[in-house]
């Protein structure tokens, strides 16, 4: 069944030089010719694709706006149907009638992601594809948008092909064996088939780990500065904050207001939650700060924990220490423009950075230390790394099925049950890229798309 034609307004809401809306279908280009004519007098169906005409949209005899049409021809085209996108003047008002009049003409309106579903189901790119485009739309930094860039070129999808690629050798070869359980058959060696179970294990479990970094590169971390007053935390919080600072979000709680400042730090974005914590005065009691910081520690992925280092560590420091045990945690040793009173030994088993937050000593130093604990440092955004928790889910569920594979072929279980668990990591991979995904997955992915994309 011919899929319906769609319209939508694809650029944002608001003032801008120009403003697109985006039309397609099987009748883009009819729809498109009934409110727009070029000056040329040519109308759009004469025009092969990639081909524009300037003219102007109108309703009947009343003129909306100039405007140019930009004509795609199937399979060429974002969605890989007829599409037309006409560019008029950006303004909210101006771009709404004109939709309007394109939807009187014979387009529906566009759902979430419509545009982007059509190319997924058209083949013109898989889930992990569509999927970045959403990344590389809402990118926040330039990690995240090379993250995105990276997926959509399709590193993902041939990175998960290869391991299918092996899985389905594999597959092949047990169904063989089934059929054929007296015979050699090619490709069966043990040695050889639990190689290269191994290595597709291997390839999803960085892919994995991958996943974790790219996250914290995507989102930014949420990091609490802990410590004793006056060791420092406000002239951290300054240096950190520096030229960088950049959004003071206010996120309505549920019994307070918290304030989240976010800071770079190297590619991480640091998500300072509760900074009003850090701003003890001098007189406040030392014990409530420690306190206060206790409770901190726990909400946070990256504690911060600072000490004066001018000063032998005392109760309250040691509490402190105590309490981020455990913990992401980076100990900063502060004031090395002044004489050390604090020992190494004080601090086995943390990972420890010396800085003058006055002064600025030690930043560098601190920026890969935290993106050595966040797993970032040795992230290489340009490669294949996995962008929603859905993919992730889908990757966990195939290196599980890998891995159960390998531990049946290795405590002697039948052939049939070792091919039971790769068709399980097969299915996985296979949803994953969406080549084999239910209606209801591929609907709750695009739904998440905005209207126009
Ligand atoms: P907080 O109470 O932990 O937030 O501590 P502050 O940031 O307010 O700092 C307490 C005092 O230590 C202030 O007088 C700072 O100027 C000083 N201070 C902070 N960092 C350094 C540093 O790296 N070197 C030196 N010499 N003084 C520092």
């Amino acid at each position: 069944m011919a899929e319906r034609t769609i319209a939508a307004i694809s650029t944002p809401q608001g003032e801008g030089a120009i403003g697109v809306i985006r039309i397609s279908g099987e009748d883009a280009v009819s729809v498109a010719d009934r409110v727009f004519s070029a000056v040329s007098g040519k109308p759009l169906s004469s025009l092969s694709g990639y081909k524009a005409a300037y003219g102007t949209i109108h309703d009947g005899e009343n003129l909306l706006d100039n405007a140019v049409a930009l004509v795609y021809r199937a399979p060429k085209s974002y969605t890989g149907e007829d599409v037309v996108e006409i560019s008029v003047h950006g303004g909210a008002l101006m771009l709404k009638s004109v939709l309007r009049l394109i939807l009187q003409n014979g387009a529906y309106p566009a759902d979430r992601g419509e545009f982007t579903k059509r190319a997924f189901l058209n083949g013109k790119l898989d889930l992990t594809e569509a999927e970045s485009i959403m990344g590389l739309i809402s990118a926040q930094n330039e990690s995240s948008l090379k993250m995105s860039r990276a997926a959509l070129s399709g590193r993902v999808s041939k990175k998960v092909a290869e391991i299918e690629a092996d899985l389905i050798s594999a597959a092949a070869a047990i169904a063989a064996y089934s059929d054929y359980p007296d015979e050699d058959i090619e490709g069966l060696n043990e040695e050889s088939f639990q190689k290269m179970l191994k290595n597709a294990a291997d390839e999803l479990k960085a892919m994995l780990t991958s996943y974790d970094a790219g996250k914290v590169l995507r989102e930014g971390i949420t990091t609490v500065i802990v410590g004793k007053p006056n060791v420092g935390k406000s002239t951290l919080m300054n240096l950190l904050s520096g030229e960088e600072r950049s959004i003071v979000t206010e996120v309505a709680g549920t019994t307070r207001d918290i304030v989240e400042e976010m800071v770079a730090l190297g590619d991480i974005t640091l998500r300072l939650a509760d900074t009003a914590g850090i701003h003890e005065t001098d007189d406040t009691v030392e014990s409530i700060g420690v306190n206060l910081a206790e409770k901190r520690i726990d909400t946070a992925q990256l504690v911060l924990a600072v000490f004066d280092g001018t000063k032998p560590l005392d109760n309250n420091d040691k509490r402190i220490l105590q309490s981020v045990k455990g913990k992401n945690v980076i100990v900063i040793i502060n004031k090395t423009d002044l004489e050390s009173k604090i020992k190494a030994s004080d601090f086995i088993g943390f990972k420890t950075v010396e800085i003058s937050a006055k002064l600025g000593n030690g930043y560098p130093e601190l920026c890969s230390a935290v993106a050595e604990i966040s797993g970032t440092a040795h992230l290489d955004p340009d490669s294949a790394v996995l962008l929603s928790e859905r993919q992730r889910l889908c990757a966990y569920k195939a290196y599980e099925g890998v891995t159960e594979a390998l531990s049946a072929l290795q405590s002697g279980c039948t052939m049939d049950a070792v091919g039971v668990c790769v068709d399980d990591a097969l299915a996985a991979l296979l949803e994953l890229t969406g080549k084999r995904v239910t209606n209801e997955v591929s609907d709750e992915i695009f739904r998440k798309f905005c209207v126009g994309k």
